[in-house]
């Protein structure tokens, strides 16, 4: 490798693992940092594909290699790359790719002129997207596995940022942190409060929170789904504060049903008499 390569990759990294730790913080709660996370992650890009483009031969990442006296001021921007990469082999650049490519581009250009507004969810999942196929075109037709560039403290982010499922848990999670912020409960001042969120059982994650649009008056962030034995109940005949679980579901002659506790549904006598 030239020196040139060498410190496309070393800048590049540097890069990367600016964006790792500014996602982070943007994932902690502090939304102003995703912004740096963008820029980072564009000039990441940036950097990588023409380090890419350098590998195949130093010369390449000036404007004009054939120029008779060639201006060393005069390099490759992200755009040459690709079309590069593209004029090599028209199926190596996905069209997906290249949306987000211009995605970021447009984003990294609002920033820079202060015209930014943040929609912290397209962000974060258009970087994960982004993430990924960069990652899966090094790896495939660079022969680079980044993730060995990786420091030890940066490592998780990295794997929650290259895998859709970690990726897909990790924003559930925080939709559900969400949720549960705005719905704070005061069990001091009412005993019998409906929790925020609980485990779902379904996929097993701390992802079942209130809802207003679900039947059940909740719905998994992750999976969707709708039921727990742990949902609250209420005793129709009692008004006793309790789970599903407890609850028995008598058939009303008007077709509707009627939920009774332990103690109203006559399992308790039954128990008794055992
Ligand atoms: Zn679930
Ligand atoms: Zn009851």
């Amino acid at each position: 490798m030239s020196t040139h390569e060498l410190d496309l990759l070393e800048n590049a990294l540097d890069s990367l693992i600016e964006a790792l730790s500014k996602f982070e913080d943007g994932e902690e709660g502090e939304p102003k940092a995703y912004k740096f996370a963008v820029l980072h992650v564009a000039h990441f890009i940036e950097l990588i594909f023409k380090h890419h483009i350098a590998s195949k031969h130093p010369l390449l990442i000036y404007k004009d290699p054939f120029a008779k006296k060639l201006d060393q001021n005069k390099t490759i921007g992200l755009w040459e790359c690709i079309n590069f990469i593209n004029n090599e082999d028209p199926e190596t650049v996905s069209l997906e790719l290249r949306k987000d490519l211009e995605w970021i581009k447009r984003l990294r250009n609002e920033i820079e002129h202060h015209k930014f507004t943040m929609d912290v969810p397209q962000v974060r999942s258009t970087i994960g997207r982004l993430f990924r196929s960069v990652m899966e075109f090094l790896d495939e037709h660079a022969g680079m596995n980044i993730e060995d560039h990786i420091p030890e403290y940066a490592k998780e982010t990295f794997k929650i940022l290259s895998d859709e499922y970690k990726f897909s848990i990790r924003t559930a999670i925080k939709a559900a942190d969400e949720v549960e912020k705005e719905n704070p409960i005061d069990y001091s001042s009412d005993p019998d409060a409906d929790p925020a969120r609980l485990e779902c059982p379904e996929c097993g994650h701390y992802t079942l929170v209130l809802n207003e649009e679900s039947n059940t008056g909740y719905r998994c962030t992750f999976c969707e789904n709708e039921e727990s034995d742990e949902l609250p109940g209420t005793c129709d005949i009692c008004g006793v504060h309790t789970t599903q679980e407890e609850l028995d579901y008598w058939p009303m002659d008007n077709g509707g049903v009627e939920a009774r506790c332990y103690y109203c549904s006559g399992r308790h006598r039954m128990d008794k008499d055992d």
